[in-house]
């Protein structure tokens, strides 16, 4: 049995939990459970504020877990980064009031800034020479310059609405981050295996998650002109139609490269164009 710290609720667990479903893991996350095991997976959950997870995998209590890179640098802990999931995407940014001018980071030098994240944000000042004082705080910490506690806020963006309703501009992107998966470093040859398991599992996932089946029609002296154009394809695979001298072509690309195309696939006499999800790869 393999033991996974996720997020009780909030921001990650979301997202968490429905990776773990697409991984074809059964469990029923009844809303007050903390612990619980997957139906048909030898998975066991441990339901956690996100900042304990890096503690209880680090030391054991927990195998593997799932939590932002930003909670993982703060807390620190010694673990492994097994991957990137490339869910829950933010910065970390410091904000100042919006009528207060900025040339560039040598402003900062001597400010007081409150932030939830004194270790990200003293490796910035490290980094780049700069001493300021260091407020922390838990929470709302937007609200700091507007009572006086502080000059500028050092926190967490996604779209900057948070800053910019309280009268605040982002400056300087400190740290990016997104949710990644840890596990503890000393895992028995048993619960090795079963992590083999779920990271193939969420591979196969991730790799269809960005990759379309894509079926079109074409008259056939189009059919080479419309290979060339579809990206990292050598051999789609070509079926008659009903209709004389038009196939229906099916192939599989990754959907970003597949939208440059379109246009220039339609002015090649590409028709009935379809784009559909993929659920799982494996190769
Ligand atoms: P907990 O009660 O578990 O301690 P929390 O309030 O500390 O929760 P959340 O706000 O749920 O944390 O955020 C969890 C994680 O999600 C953050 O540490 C960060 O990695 C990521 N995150 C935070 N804000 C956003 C956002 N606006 N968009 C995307 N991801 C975010
Ligand atoms: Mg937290």
């Amino acid at each position: 049995m393999l033991r996974l710290a996720v997020q009780k609720k909030g921001r990650l667990s979301e997202s968490s939990l429905s990776l773990i479903r697409e991984c074809g893991i059964g469990f029923s996350k009844k809303p007050a459970s903390l612990k619980e095991a997957a139906y048909n997976f030898p998975l066991e959950f441990l339901y956690l504020r996100d900042d304990d997870i890096p503690g209880y995998v680090e030391d054991g209590t927990a195998d593997i877990g799932i939590v932002g890179e930003n909670v993982l640098v703060e807390k620190g802990g010694d673990m492994e980064v097994v991957m990137k999931l490339g869910f829950s995407k933010c910065r970390l940014s410091i904000g100042i009031p919006n009528n207060v001018p900025y040339q560039g980071k040598q402003d900062i030098d001597g400010w007081e800034i409150a932030t939830s994240y004194p270790k990200i944000l003293g490796n910035f000042l490290k980094e780049n020479n700069l001493s300021a004082e260091i407020h922390e705080i838990s929470g709302s910490v937007e609200i700091a310059p507007s009572i006086g506690l502080a000059d500028a806020v050092c926190d967490i963006v996604s779209t900057g609405s948070t800053l910019i309703s309280n009268g605040l501009k982002e400056v300087e992107v400190i740290f990016t981050s997104q949710a990644v998966l840890v596990a503890n470093k000393n895992l028995s040859a048993e619960k090795k295996a079963i992590l083999d398991d779920l990271i193939f599992r969420i591979k196969a996932h991730q790799k269809a998650k960005n990759t379309k089946y894509i079926t079109l029609n074409a008259p056939n002296e189009a059919i080479d002109n419309i290979i060339s154009l579809l990206p990292g394809v050598k051999s789609p695979s070509i079926m008659p139609l009903a209709k004389e001298g038009w196939s229906s072509m099916h192939t599989v690309v990754k959907e970003d490269d597949f939208w440059e195309v379109i246009e220039k696939l339609k002015a090649a006499g590409a028709e009935g164009i379809l784009v559909l999800p993929i659920e799982k790869i494996i190769s």
